[in-house]
């Protein structure tokens, strides 16, 4: 079999924390056309069923859009058993929902802080824990967490003290789930996204001033898109990476090189 058709996902079930839009519903897009079967799951459930419905009509597999906050373990359980009741298996976890605050760390409270790493760090660590409680059984597995290039470098100019921290933290859980799992067939990745343009880069007010001088300051002169992320997400979510666990992926266009 050639490595094209070796990498399809066809017959796989996967969910996408964040798959409502931006960089999650490019990665659900991407690995339905490979034909994975897709739960997407967001807080914004409305969003979320519009995209399930846009993937299955483009597509032709089978979605469901499930309402969850991250940071809630009796919302993770429902996701997951919501899964289960459906599709019967598990093969693939994005965990990739997340937020952003700037706001200099001298002024940060300690709830606003602490709301980023809920998202960002605990939503990763309770969903994709809850992942690998069905995978372990099943003894096969593929879990991918979105971290950032913020988890290896501290962009200026915003402050983002702890986005920077809840990312750095999402790849040092990757690796370390990887090792524990790595004998029991269930393998952890990390994709480091550098800027990419979405509602969190494009629409956010204090985010949105910066484009400019972000563009001025990458190598390759721009921002990334969500759909330059694909090939990766569908990569390591199929087998033809069974040697792939405990990486993290930069794919920032070498914004973090210098
Ligand atoms: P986005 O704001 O466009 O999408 C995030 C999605 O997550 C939304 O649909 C939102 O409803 C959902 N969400 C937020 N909080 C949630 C919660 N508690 N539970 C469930 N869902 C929740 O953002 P994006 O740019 O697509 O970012 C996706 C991931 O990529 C995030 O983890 C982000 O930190 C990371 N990232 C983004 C960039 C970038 O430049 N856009 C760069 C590096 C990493």
């Amino acid at each position: 079999m050639g490595i094209m058709e070796r990498m399809r996902l066809d017959g796989k079930v996967s969910f996408v924390t964040g798959g409502a839009r931006g960089i999650g519903k490019a990665i659900a897009m991407a690995i339905a056309e490979a034909g994975s079967h897709v739960a997407i799951v967001d807080v914004d459930i409305e969003e979320a069923k519009k995209t399930a419905e846009e993937i299955t009509d483009l597509t032709g597999v089978t979605t469901i859009a499930i309402k969850t906050d991250v940071t809630d373990q009796a919302d993770v359980d429902y996701m997951i058993d919501t899964i289960l009741d459906k599709f019967g298996k598990l093969d693939v976890a994005f965990c990739n929902a997340g937020i952003c605050m700037n706001i200099p760390a001298e002024e940060m409270t300690v709830t606003e802080f602490k709301k980023v790493i809920d998202i960002n760090l605990t939503g990763v660590f309770l969903t994709s824990q809850a992942a690998a409680k069905v995978m372990l059984k099943a003894g096969k597995g593929s879990i991918i967490n979105t971290a950032s290039m913020s988890g290896h470098i501290v962009n200026v100019p915003q402050p983002q003290c702890s986005y920077n921290a809840s990312k750095a933290g999402v790849i040092q859980l990757t690796k370390s789930m990887a090792i524990e799992f790595a004998k029991r067939g269930v393998r952890v990745n990390s994709i480091s996204p550098g800027y990419i343009g979405t509602e969190l880069t494009l629409n956010s007010p204090s985010l949105k001033p910066l484009i400019a001088k972000w563009n001025d300051m990458a190598p390759l002169g721009r921002m990334g898109r969500p759909d330059e992320l694909q090939a990766i997400a569908v990569y390591l979510a199929g087998d033809t990476s069974d040697f792939t666990t405990g990486s993290d992926f930069v794919i920032d266009g070498a914004f973090s090189c210098f």
